[in-house]
């Protein structure tokens, strides 16, 4: 596995995307199958920014929340859903979107994009009380 973006400060890779990262991005072909991290809830799915299609599983017991942003709008999971660790919560989407209400990114041709992307890749996210962490401090990746 590789990670195309690390957590903190960088160089913006597209128009509108964050200078601080607030996650790591993990290059992977549309439809990649995504999984729960943790055991939890579903508190939202959805089109979020910056983000595109969002999903948010959050810990149960905590205000521990992890975010898998970019991914495919054929969610098959909902807000309210409970998950064990390793459930399958949804899949990479894709580079394009159409006929999102107030999508306000795109690439430089004027395609709209699945929030602020440059291609293909799960932006994972991991925060508590609302402040973000780096992920790679929780998790190993290998
Ligand atoms: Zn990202």
């Amino acid at each position: 596995m590789r990670i195309s973006s690390y957590f903190g400060k960088r160089n913006a890779p597209t128009a509108g995307a964050a200078t601080y990262h607030t996650g790591i991005d993990i290059p992977a072909p549309e439809g990649t199958s995504l999984f729960a991290v943790c055991d939890g809830e579903i508190t939202f799915t959805g089109f979020l920014g910056g983000g595109g299609y969002t999903i948010t599983l959050e810990a149960e017991n905590d205000n521990v929340k992890f975010t898998y942003c970019h991914v495919s709008p054929n969610y098959i999971v909902s807000k309210g859903d409970k998950l064990d660790k390793g459930d399958l919560i949804g899949y990479v989407g894709p580079k394009y979107v159409y006929g999102v209400l107030g999508n306000q990114y795109s690439d430089e041709n004027g395609i709209p994009t699945n929030g602020a992307t440059t291609g293909c890749h799960l932006h994972f996210g991991f925060r508590i009380n609302g402040k973000y962490y780096n992920p790679l401090d929780l998790f190993s990746f290998t």
